[in-house]
């Protein structure tokens, strides 16, 4: 299903105004996740789509072995040179972090005078390669974990809007895997749905969603005799499953009786309340998101890296 412009921004700030009516004390992060999460759909709404060539195709036998469609370079190669629209999905992020205004600030300037390559960075980003931001980081005067987090940012809605052309030809494909068949990257959110309860996950990078065995992490791929669920009393269909193999967890959604609802980019928001009950009890995320690696107030990244597999 193509969603227009204001389908996915209006779809967004319904979502956000039922988790502000229903978890008021919810309702200082999902203004700040509104301003980046609105902008960002209509940043891809004007984004023209991406030419067929720009992308390969997916390989059935790559991803039997387990090798999502796209490289870090080509997912890097998504990036626009920096210009209007790149810089257009700076604005949001200071708005959205306002502990980080400064980093962003200096971000902004250094790409504006040429100092820093967009494209670069973004190579450097998904090789996760230290060497090359790290001097950077250090000239901009922005910790490491801040730079990484602020670039992969910028590069989401580029890679959300261009690799959908992929979504709907890798979903043909058989895929087993906890990480995503496309861009790689691990899942923000899991859900279940329809008869029987499916579980699906969704791409922390690239949006993509795809059906994934209920009994595993998506984190180690273990059997989940080591996995706990957490909820809020009166909140059942709302809950974080926790992995004692690998110490991770992810959010998630149990749909079967929502007929009718979907998971959007704001689901997680309303879920920040059970990041927060899993990291108190000692468990990082599945995949570093936005929202989870704010500290309690939106103070910004703790080390965390943007993690693909
Ligand atoms: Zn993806
Ligand atoms: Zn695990």
């Amino acid at each position: 299903m193509t969603m227009t412009k204001h389908d996915e921004a209006r779809t967004i700030e319904e979502a956000l105004d039922r988790i502000r009516r229903d978890q008021p004390s919810l309702k200082p992060i999902a203004d700040a996740f509104q301003v980046l999460l609105v902008s960002r759909a209509v940043l891809k709404a004007g984004m023209p789509d991406c030419q067929g060539r720009q992308l390969p195709s997916p390989d059935a036998k790559k991803l039997s072995e387990g090798v999502p469609v796209l490289t870090g370079d080509e997912l890097a190669g998504l990036m626009d040179p920096w210009g209007e629209r790149a810089a257009s999905t700076i604005a949001p992020l200071a708005r959205a972090f306002p502990g980080l205004e400064a980093e962003i600030r200096r971000l902004k300037e250094s790409l504006d005078k040429g100092e820093s390559d967009l494209g670069h960075c973004m190579r450097a980003l998904m090789k996760d390669d230290d060497a090359e931001l790290g001097p950077m980081a250090s000239r901009l005067v922005v910790p490491l974990p801040v730079l990484r987090f602020l670039l992969g940012q910028i590069l989401k809605p580029f890679v959300e809007k261009k690799t959908q052309p992929l979504h709907a030809a890798v979903r043909r494909l058989p895929w087993h895997r906890g990480y995503c068949p496309v861009c790689g990257a691990f899942p923000e959110i899991t859900y279940l749905q329809g008869e029987g309860g499916q579980r699906w996950l969704r791409c922390s990078l690239c949006g993509h969603e795809w059906q994934f065995n209920r009994m595993l992490c998506p984190r180690c791929e273990t059997q989940g005799q080591k996995k706990n669920l957490i909820y809020v009393e009166g909140r059942r269909d709302e809950f974080a499953e926790l992995c004692a193999s690998c110490g991770r967890y992810i959010v998630g959604l149990d749909l079967r009786e929502h007929i009718g609802e979907s998971i959007t980019a704001a689901s997680a928001i309303g879920l920040v309340h059970l990041d927060i009950m899993a990291q108190e009890r000692g468990y990082s995320p599945v995949a570093s998101c936005a929202w989870n690696m704010v500290e309690s107030s939106h103070g910004g990244p703790e080390g965390k890296k943007l993690e693909r597999q």
